[in-house]
């Protein structure tokens, strides 16, 4: 018997990038830009729009 070392999953898992909150328009403007400034190879945006996202506060829960 060998014994079969761990493999690791091969998910791609963009390092440490705040995912925006689901119903927010801020969030979601930001990951657009994001996307966007990805888009067009500017990493100093993309993580300016990654830190924005991570600074944005929320309620942890907020229905109406
Ligand atoms: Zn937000």
């Amino acid at each position: 018997m060998t014994s079969s070392s761990l493999t690791a999953p091969a998910i791609h898992v963009p390092a440490l990038e705040p995912v925006p909150v689901d119903g927010c328009d801020v969030c979601g403007a930001l990951s657009r830009q994001r996307e966007a400034a990805r888009a067009t190879g500017s990493p100093i945006t993309v993580r300016q729009c990654s830190q924005e996202l991570a600074n944005h506060p929320h309620r942890k829960t907020e229905r109406a």
